[in-house]
C-alpha cells in the first residue's frame, strides 16, 4: 500500500465512525457517559479533512497527523488513546511511502504498546485492548503460518470480534465504565467495538 491507499482507508474509517455513531454512543450510554460514538465520529471527521491532501507525504506523516488530530479534536479518553496508537504507528512508518503486511504488524504492535502505556491498562480490563491484543496475536500467528495479507487481516477481524464478545463477560476496571464495576458485566465495550470496525475497514480495503 502507498500513502494514497492509506488516506483512502482513513476516509472509509471516518465514514464508518459516522455510520456507527449512534450505536457506539448507545453502548457507551449503558456503562458510562454515552459519548463514544460522538467522539469517534467527530475525531475521524477532523482526521479526514486533515489527511486528504497528504498524498505526497510519507505514511509516517499521515499517521502522525491522524494521531495529533485525534488527541486535539476529541475530548475524553478514546481520542488520546487512539491518538497515541496512531502516533506510535507513525514513528514506525517515518519516511516510508510503501507499507507491507510486516510494516502493518509492526504498526499494530507499536499502537497496542502506546495504548497500554497511555491508558496504564492491560488485557482483560474491558477496554479496546481486549480486541486489539487478540487481533495482533492472531495476525502474527497467521503471518508466521505463511497466510496471505488478506487472510492475516481476516484472522485479526475474527479475533477482534471475539474480543468484543469477551468484554461482555467481564467487569470494567479502567475508564469511566469502571465506576459501575460489576454492573458493567453483560455489556460490550464501546472501544473494543470501534476498534473492530476500524480493523474491518482495513480488511475490506484489502
Ligand atoms: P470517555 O471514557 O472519556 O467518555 P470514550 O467514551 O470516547 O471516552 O471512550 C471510552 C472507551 O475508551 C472505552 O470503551 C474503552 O474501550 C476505552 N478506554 C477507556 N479507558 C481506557 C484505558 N485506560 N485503557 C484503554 N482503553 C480505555
Ligand atoms: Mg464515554
Amino acid at each position: 500500500m502507498n500513502t494514497d491507499n492509506i488516506i483512502k482507508i482513513i476516509g472509509k474509517m471516518a465514514c464508518r465512525m459516522e455510520k456507527e455513531k449512534l450505536f457506539l454512543t448507545e453502548l457507551d450510554n449503558a456503562i458510562a457517559d454515552g459519548d463514544h460514538g460522538i467522539n469517534m465520529a467527530k475525531g475521524f471527521a477532523a482526521v479526514q479533512t486533515k489527511t486528504e491532501n497528504l498524498g505526497e507525504k510519507d505514511i509516517g506523516t499521515v499517521f502522525k497527523t491522524v494521531g495529533m488530530t485525534l488527541v486535539s479534536a476529541v475530548g475524553g479518553s478514546a481520542g488520546p488513546l487512539y491518538g497515541t496508537a496512531f502516533m506510535r504507528a507513525g514513528m514506525v512508518e517515518a519516511n516510508k511511502t510503501e507499507m507491507d503486511i510486516n510494516d502493518f504488524l509492526s504498526c499494530m504492535k507499536a499502537a497496542n504498546e502506546g495504548v497500554m502505556m497511555r491508558g496504564k491498562s492491560v488485557y482483560g480490563e474491558k477496554t479496546m485492548l481486549d480486541s486489539m491484543i487478540p487481533a495482533l496475536n492472531e495476525m502474527e500467528k497467521a503471518k508466521a503460518d505463511g497466510l496471505s495479507p488478506k487472510a492475516v487481516l481476516e484472522a485479526g477481524v475474527k479475533a477482534a470480534r471475539e474480543g468484543v464478545e469477551y468484554t461482555k463477560t467481564i467487569a470494567a476496571t479502567k475508564g469511566r465504565a469502571s465506576y459501575i464495576g460489576e454492573r458493567s458485566i453483560g455489556h460490550q465495550d464501546p472501544g473494543a467495538t470501534s476498534f473492530t470496525y476500524l480493523l474491518e475497514e482495513i480488511y475490506q480495503a484489502l
